[in-house]
Formats: C-alpha cells, sequence, structure tokens
C-alpha cells in the first residue's frame, strides 16, 4: 500500500519520529504503568520541562493536561470567569469558544469580523467589565492569523483582564510572550504532529488566583477538573485521574526532538514552506482560477493556509489523493470552493515543493 502524505490541518501528519518514539514506549510498557508511579511523575517532569523550554514560560505557569482543546475553553471559562468574556472572532473555532460562553450562562460580547479577514485592533473595543479577553492566534478555518504584537497589545491595553489564546494550530510555532499572556492551549494533533486524545493548557497563577477567588464566592468551578485540583496535582507531577500517558510520553518525546532541531529552525523553514505555497498559489499562470482567501499579507497564517478553487475543491483533493497527498477542504460552507493545506513542522520543504508540484500536475 502507497501511504499518503497529510498536508489536512488536524489530525495531520505524524512528526518523523512518532513511529519510533511509539515502539519505545511500548518497549518501556508506559501504557501500563501507573499514573501514581514515579516512572510517571518523571515523564510529565520532561515532558513539562520541554514545553516550557520551546515556550519560554515563566515560573508562575503550570503545564496541564485535558482531553482536547475544546475541552480547555470550557475549564477556562468555568474557572476563570465570573459573568464576562470576551472574545475576538475571525472564524468557526474563535466563535465557538464564544458560544460557550453563552452556553455557561455568561455573557459574551464578540467583535467579529468577515470570514478571510484579521482584526484590526484599533477598532476593538472591549468593555471594562469584561474579565477575560479571549484571542486566536491562528484561526484554522479561515487560515487567517493574528500577529502576535496584537496579541502582546491587548495585554498593555487591558493589564487587569486575563488573556487566553488559542495556539491550536500554530503551536510551537509563534513567538509569544507569556509574560503578557495568562493562559494559552494546543491539542497535539495539529502542528505537534501526533496522535489525538490530548490538551494542553499552559496557565498561570493569575488564572489560579481567580479560580480560587470565585471559589470562595461560591461559584461552581467543576469537580475533579477544577483549576485548583489540576494544578494541585500538577505540583507533583500528577493528575486527578488517569492521564493520556502515552500521549504525555510522546508530547516529551517530541518536543525534545523539536528543541534539538531548533525552534528557530523550525519557524524559519515553516516561513519557507509557506512563502514558497502562498507564492505558488497566487501565480496565475500556474494556479489559474486559484488564489489566497487571506487578502492582507500581515494576516495569512504560516501554518495553514486557505486558497479558493476555480471549480470544485473536492474533486481537486480527490486527484491530489491520487497521487498519495491529502490536502484539506475548505470549512464549512467553503468546503467544496476552498482547499486548506497544513504547513506544519512534520512535512519538509521538500515534500512542500512536492506537493506543489503534484498539485500543478491535477489542474
Ligand atoms: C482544532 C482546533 C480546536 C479544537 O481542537 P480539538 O482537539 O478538536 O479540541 C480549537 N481551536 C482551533 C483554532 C483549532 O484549530
Amino acid at each position: 500500500m502507497n501511504k499518503q502524505t497529510f498536508f489536512t490541518p488536524g489530525p495531520a501528519a505524524l512528526y518523523p519520529t512518532v513511529a519510533q518514539h511509539i515502539q519505545s514506549a511500548l518497549d518501556k510498557q508506559i501504557p501500563s504503568i501507573s499514573h501514581r508511579s514515579k516512572v510517571f511523575q518523571d515523564i510529565y517532569k520532561q515532558t513539562y520541562h520541554n514545553i516550557r523550554t520551546i515556550f519560554k514560560l515563566p515560573d508562575d505557569y503550570a503545564v496541564l493536561f485535558t482531553g482536547s482543546a475544546t475541552e480547555v475553553w470550557e475549564r477556562m471559562l468555568q474557572n476563570c470567569v465570573e459573568t464576562e468574556s470576551f472574545h475576538l472572532v475571525n472564524g468557526a473555532f474563535s466563535k465557538r469558544f464564544a458560544d460557550f460562553a453563552q452556553l455557561m450562562g455568561k455573557t459574551a460580547h464578540l467583535h467579529e469580523v468577515p470570514f478571510g479577514e484579521g482584526f484590526d485592533m484599533a477598532k476593538v473595543d472591549i468593555p471594562s467589565t469584561a474579565e477575560m479577553i479571549c484571542v486566536a492566534h491562528n484561526e484554522t478555518s479561515a487560515g487567517v492569523s493574528t500577529p502576535v504584537d496584537d496579541i502582546h497589545a491587548l495585554k498593555d491595553q487591558h493589564p487587569d483582564k486575563l488573556l487566553v489564546v488559542d495556539m491550536v494550530s500554530s503551536a510551537p510555532l509563534p513567538l509569544l510572550d507569556f509574560n503578557k499572556i495568562d493562559a494559552a492551549y494546543f491539542s497535539v494533533q495539529k502542528a505537534f504532529g501526533m496522535p489525538a486524545g490530548l490538551g494542553v493548557w499552559l496557565v498561570n497563577k493569575r488564572c489560579l488566583d481567580k479560580a480560587k477567588k470565585l471559589e470562595a464566592k461560591g461559584q461552581a468551578t467543576g469537580a475533579h477538573y477544577r483549576l485548583v485540583n489540576l494544578w494541585k496535582s500538577f505540583e507533583k507531577f500528577q493528575t486527578p485521574p488517569t492521564p493520556n500517558v502515552l500521549g504525555i510520553y510522546l508530547l516529551g518525546k517530541v518536543s525534545e526532538d523539536m528543541l534539538n532541531q531548533g525552534i528557530d529552525q523550525i519557524r524559519h523553514e515553516t516561513e519557507v514552506k509557506a512563502n514558497l505555497l502562498y507564492n505558488a498559489l497566487s501565480n496565475p499562470t500556474i494556479f489559474k482560477g486559484f488564489s489566497p482567501f487571506v487578502a492582507n499579507h500581515q494576516h495569512r497564517s504560516a501554518s495553514v493556509i486557505v486558497a479558493n478553487t476555480p471549480g470544485s475543491a473536492a474533486e481537486f483533493i480527490a486527484k491530489v489523493g491520487q497521487h498519495h497527498m491529502t490536502i484539506g477542504s475548505g470549512y464549512g460552507k467553503y468546503k467544496d470552493a476552498q482547499i486548506r493545506i497544513a504547513n506544519f513542522p512534520a512535512t519538509s520543504v521538500a515534500q512542500i515543493e512536492q506537493l506543489i508540484e503534484t498539485m500543478t500536475q491535477c489542474l
């Protein structure tokens, strides 16, 4: 069987070393160890250390594990918002976070821009009553990125509010200054190139203090998965319930490999590959009728490239698939009018060049 190379935005291609780490985990019987054992504590500690190094996390940050990024939305709202949250919305994922706030009985303030556009921060008006500001670094549905300087500026303007960043489809790439944000999160099946089933919640002590404050006021913040409980376990490098031990082990190994390769090098290659893709898809003599969806170059995502297709996206994706390359469809109502190509660390410059070459043969 010929293997497909996945350029889908998640689940995505596995990082090249994942197979060997799964094998080593089986050899070491990692899936059978107790999550109360010293072996597990050492795995958590090592993974924490590597994640901390990648993101340059300050001392007051915990690294917590959940089932997925979606779960983190719920946990953040439960534990850190009494009544009001503020959401910068530019696509399906940032919208869903706001929907969750409403479902949980909070007042969600939205600043929403049309699909495919980024934010003009001068136009963003955040009410003084909002307790938490939520923004996606990379809106996967539209291929729109919010520049990290714009994210940091939110904190400069609203130092009293908690600032929460969705980096699900860009981590480990964005150069966020974690002194300027209070929490961020991702799922491992996207740019980390791992099997799904683990959410990673980077969260600081201000969020913990807020949760404690709300609990003191009598707010229900959850049960077993309360932030206070997760944090208490983290201090012993444990988790309240039985976690995805294999996922935590793999994350430690993959992040170690990324550190060895050099995060700056990975960022640089991501830029190179993104430029190759955007340049190709902007070239009317080769990709006739195609065009990058995001007009503003400042807001174009480096990790998820979205392009309009002249005809049916599904037909084009099927043709490319026959060459053993899987690219993603458009999101929601753009399913058959756009393609989405993941540009994650798992795929090399040579593979992106080959993808472009293959796509030209499928026109
Ligand atoms: C995929 C994605 C999520 C949700 O991740 P799950 O692993 O499905 O919980 C949230 N935000 C963004 C931007 C995403 O791309």
